[in-house]
């Protein structure tokens, strides 16, 4: 017999296959040599209460041979001589899936990454961290697995496609990362194990005849009789192909540039820009499962069955959103700035989870208005400036200048080598620069700076206001043991690359597909993926008339 069955376990009771098994026994009351295995099709904790629980459930065989999961399979043609010849510009998570779906629709594709292979990439990422160096073209955010690759790998998305969701999943499962993700309710990979997936990928893409240029960036768009027909690389190399998917990016401020000087529609879109927040792994285990934030030595508070906890954040101030966004337990906040001269962070964590550390994005939204009100009122304050001023609110690209002027500013206020500004929390609150900052993974260092110096004022004032509202949500939460790190700025593409809804092409230009996170269509890893995949089928029915 099979069967379906939801537990109810106490993270003991959860821990090992033995005990599961016993609980199962129990549940169904039958003997425990009744139950010949199990597998796992959700599982989620809920630490609302006092005791925290697991909860399971399970597909169980009762004295019947146990079956393991079944894997959707994914069949992969030869693309060496394919009719077909698609460009990708862009190895990140939606360049990458777009290329597999490719391949199993029969198509070729080729394509272009400005930065390098994963293992190659390693090299800028020390110098990044160790000596504050930026590559423009390798770096947190550039290279081969795009901004996914170091980074959390979480794989959680609002998207309510579950069946595309899943799809990735048992993608990313096919290439190596572990089945739990297919079960657990906020499924996650870790930096340590996502070089090896993606490399995996490229290896399946390469072997079936599909091609990868690493630092290769796309430099301009060849067009004749308003079609799309190629790129230029480098600019001197052109590549040909049917059709091009613009997976670039959020990043890729060079090529929204590109595309505004050739008079190509884009559209400045709203994002969310503030601060990275760490607090000790320790004390935010003891708000969210109410266990002992200073443990005994060797010990951990939470105990050695349940997760690093983590949390999410979500307020209304002064008609504005501010809510945390990619929160790593157990993780290090990260240099992620693309060009020198600027200090942007970010986070990741290793699968294990098991850094001191819980670091959070806390951000704002802005918009246009927001942008054009800020560079006013910059202007004023310097009125010797010769700083140019951008209030257009019509600039596609005006978003985007202010979360780079923002940067900018984060930079000088570290004192230059990616040092960030930073100031414990409560003395933000209270407007006080700190005597002290507390020890940070953050590895460039912290400069006890006044963040009110750096943000734009509406910023500052929102995170101020929301961080009390969430020290009410989070008893514990706001605190000065937490630190707060400039600046969190690439939450989401600043700039829109409008498509057609019924084609995903470019309105003005046949041909061009703009795809994933930078060109406004994407959140995330699993959501780029799943706009990959999307216009990758798409494709293929517009070059088969189907
Ligand atoms: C440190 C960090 C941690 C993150 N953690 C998570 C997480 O836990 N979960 C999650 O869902 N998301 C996370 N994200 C965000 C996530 O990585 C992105 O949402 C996702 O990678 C977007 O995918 P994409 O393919 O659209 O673009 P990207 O991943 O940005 O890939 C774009 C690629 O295009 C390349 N490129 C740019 N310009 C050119 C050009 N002109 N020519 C050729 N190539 C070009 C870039 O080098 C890059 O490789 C994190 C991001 C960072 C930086």
């Amino acid at each position: 017999m099979q069967q379906q069955l939801t537990l109810r376990l106490l993270p003991s009771q959860a821990a090992g296959p033995d005990n599961i098994s016993e609980q199962i026994a129990i549940q169904l009351s039958v003997n425990k040599e009744a139950v010949n295995g199990y597998y796992i099709i959700k599982q989620s904790i809920d630490a609302r209460g006092k005791q925290p629980w697991i909860n399971l459930t399970v597909i169980a065989f009762i004295n019947e041979p146990a079956q393991q999961r079944t894997l959707a399979p994914f069949i992969y043609k030869d693309v060496h001589d394919a009719n077909h010849q698609v460009i990708i510009a862009g190895a990140g998570p939606a360049g990458l899936f777009a290329a597999l779906q490719l391949i199993e629709l029969g198509i070729k594709p080729v394509i272009v990454e400005r930065g390098k292979d994963v293992r190659a990439r390693r090299r800028d990422l020390a110098a990044l961290n160790k000596e504050g160096e930026v590559n423009p073209e390798s770096n947190y955010c550039f290279g081969e697995g795009g901004a996914g690759t170091y980074s959390d790998g979480k794989l959680y998305t609002r998207s309510s496609k579950r069946g595309n969701i899943d799809r990735i999943l048992q993608l990313f499962v096919r290439f190596g990362a572990d089945e739990k993700i297919l079960y657990q309710s906020h499924p996650h990979i870790g930096t340590n194990k996502l070089p090896q997936i993606i490399t995996a990928m490229r290896e399946q893409i390469l072997s079936c005849g599909g091609v990868i240029h690493f630092e290769t960036k796309l430099t301009n768009l060849i067009i004749r009789d308003g079609e799309l027909k190629g790129i230029e690389v480098n600019h001197k190399d052109v590549l040909y192909a049917d059709a091009v998917i613009l997976a670039t990016g959020h990043s890729a401020r060079d090529l929204f540039e590109l595309l505004h000087q050739n008079n190509i529609l884009i559209e400045a879109k709203p994002f969310a820009l503030g601060v990275r927040i760490e607090h000790p792994q320790a004390l935010i285990d003891s708000i969210q499962y109410r266990c002992y934030s200073t443990p005994k030595p060797g010990e951990v508070g939470r105990g050695p069955f349940l997760p690093p906890a983590s949390y999410s954040l979500v307020e209304q101030v002064q008609g504005k959103g501010v809510f945390s966004f990619c929160m790593c337990p157990g993780g290090i906040i990260a240099p992620a700035s693309t060009a020198p001269g600027e200090l942007v962070v970010n986070g990741w964590s290793p699968s294990k989870r098991n850094n001191a550390f819980a670091n959070s994005g806390m951000v704002v939204t802005v918009d246009v208005k927001d942008a054009a009100d800020y560079f006013k009122a910059e202007f004023r304050k310097q009125s010797q400036s010769t700083q140019k001023i951008h209030t257009d609110e019509q600039d596609p690209l005006l978003l985007m200048k202010f979360q780079q002027a923002i940067e900018q500013k984060a930079f000088i206020a570290g004192g230059g080598n990616l040092v960030a500004p930073s100031q414990r929390m409560a003395d933000m609150f209270h407007n006080k620069v700190s005597s002290s900052l507390p020890s940070c993974s953050y590895l460039p260092g912290t400069n006890s700076t006044s963040l009110a110096d750096v943000l734009p004022g509406f910023i500052f004032k929102d995170l101020q206001l929301a961080f009390k509202a969430f020290g009410e949500k989070m008893r514990g939460y706001f605190t000065n043991e937490a630190i707060v790190v400039a600046t969190e700025s690439r939450t989401s593409s600043p700039v829109r690359i409008p498509r057609n809804p019924d084609t995903l092409q470019h309105p003005q230009l046949k041909n061009l597909y703009p795809c994933g996170e930078g060109a406004g269509y994407a959140g995330g890893i699993v959501s780029a993926a799943m706009d990959g995949e999307r216009v990758a089928v798409m494709i293929h029915r517009q070059l088969n008339h189907l």
